[in-house]
């Protein structure tokens, strides 16, 4: 049976860790391996991170929402911003491709977020922001995964 979680702050840097905490703790029930809950914490700050400083360029009156749905022992997230989006799409997945080289990011959010999950899917539109949608298949769980 499905069981949903949503939540909804403000783009601001603070939020990130309370993100990553409340998705990992709404996921604890699922009982994932210590390494699926601290892949699936860095993959939350990743997308959150994202949201914030490209997508809103870092102004706080920016929301972010995140869904997540807990379906038969598969972790589905959906991290969505209502920002600037992304230009180039295919460019921006590219390892250590950035197009904010001077804060010192290393362009590999995209990249983790490939090699910890075991789906991501990117809808973007110029101006109407991003959505990251993003699955995983609990190993406890794997034989109850369509
Ligand atoms: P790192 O994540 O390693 O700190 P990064 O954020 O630049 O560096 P990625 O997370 O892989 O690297 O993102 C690649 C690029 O895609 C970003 O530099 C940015 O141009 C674009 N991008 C990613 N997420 C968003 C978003 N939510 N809104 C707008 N642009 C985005
Ligand atoms: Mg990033």
């Amino acid at each position: 049976m499905k069981n949903v979680m949503k939540m909804e702050f403000s783009a601001r840097s603070e939020n990130e860790s309370f993100a990553r905490v409340t998705v990992a703790a709404f996921i604890a029930q699922l009982d994932p391996t210590v390494d699926e809950l601290t892949e699936i914490k860095t993959v939350v700050s990743e997308a959150v991170t994202n949201a914030i400083i490209h997508g809103y360029d870092n102004n706080a009156d920016g929301m972010v929402y995140i869904e997540c749905i807990l379906d038969e022992g598969c972790v589905e997230l959906a991290i969505r911003d209502e920002g600037i989006g992304i230009d180039d799409l295919d460019e921006a997945r590219q390892p250590l491709f950035t197009t904010k080289p001077e804060l010192e990011r290393s362009g590999m959010g995209f990249t983790i977020m490939e090699n910890f999950m075991d789906k991501i899917e990117i809808e973007t539109e110029k101006s109407f922001g991003t959505t990251i949608r993003l699955k995983k298949y609990l190993t406890n769980h794997k034989a109850l995964c369509n």
